[in-house]
């Protein structure tokens, strides 16, 4: 991507090299133990393991050190590419006659507090509608890059948008709809639809990479093919695959590697939120 020189978001909140420790629960349990807590405090489960779940917890790479020349530059990366899907989304709820009220991305480092509760970096990135807020650890990239086999900037571009794609889904009562249903469905459909809202952010972030691709100078060749290996990488088969050695369709949360490039496609190729129904598709 060509984004030095590009306008950056007011909208990140840079907590590296802060660390974590002592806010909360604190420890290398902390992530596990919130996702316990929020189950049984009836919270969703997904906003705190949005993700790409990677095996093991990862790397927490120097909280308390100040940020390298490289750190820098990623927070930067981040800001320019959050601040084009800003655009993307204020002048699609233009058209919507809609106003669009930003969210705010957070930086972090090892460990963070949300108002979802209390996460680790092995959590993966994850949305937190409670607070309306992205929240990132870096180091995830590298994972992405040498456990997931996803390289490329446009990959970190493709998980922010698949994020603020849920920011979306909040601000449209898409997510408030799906969490009404928790409790009076089985595991197993509950389950489904999940998959149903993660492919419709895939879409979403696919809607984002359509604008992105018409905007002169952002993209190089390469970008958008980086964005679908990524959504390819992060499928569930493909994840349990590499995780566990083996597949549980019933326990499929974010959807196939192919349904996830399908639909993120779907939206690079359409660019028209009303192409994204995931939950009235007969066919995922
Ligand atoms: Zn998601």
């Amino acid at each position: 991507m060509r984004w030095q020189g590009r306008r950056k978001s007011d909208n990140v909140e840079d907590r590296r090299g802060i660390g974590g420790r002592g806010l909360a629960v604190g420890g290398g349990l902390g992530g596990l133990v919130i996702v316990v807590l929020y189950f049984l405090l009836g919270g969703n489960p997904s906003e705190i393991t949005e993700s790409l779940q990677v095996d093991g917890p990862l790397a927490t790479t120097g909280a308390g050190q100040p940020l390298s020349e490289k750190d820098k530059e990623m927070g930067d990366f981040v800001s320019v590419v959050l601040a084009d899907i800003e655009d993307v989304w204020k002048a699609q709820f233009q058209q919507m006659g809609q106003g669009y009220r930003e969210p705010k991305l957070v930086l972090f480092t090892g460990q963070v507090d949300s108002a979802c509760g209390y996460a680790g970096a092995s959590s993966g990135p994850f949305y937190c509608p409670g607070d309306s807020k992205v929240y990132i650890d870096l180091s995830f990239f590298e994972d992405m890059q040498r456990k997931l086999g996803a390289p490329g900037d446009f990959a970190l571009a493709y998980v922010i948008a698949h994020e603020v794609g849920h920011h979306v889904q909040n601000l449209l009562g898409i997510n408030d709809q799906v969490m009404a249903k928790r409790g009076r469905l089985s595991e197993r459909d509950f389950n489904q639809l999940m998959v149903r809202m993660e492919l419709q952010a895939d879409f979403l972030a696919g809607v984002w990479a359509h604008y992105a691709r018409q905007s002169t100078d952002f993209l190089e060749s390469g970008d958008i093919e980086e964005g679908i290996n990524a959504a390819g990488a992060v499928g569930d088969d493909r994840i349990m695959k590499q995780t566990q050695g083996y597949i549980v369709p019933d326990a499929f949360t974010h959807g196939t590697s192919e349904q996830r490039v399908r639909w993120f496609k779907k939206g690079l190729e359409t660019g028209d939120i009303r192409q994204g129904d995931t939950f009235g598709a007969a066919n995922l």
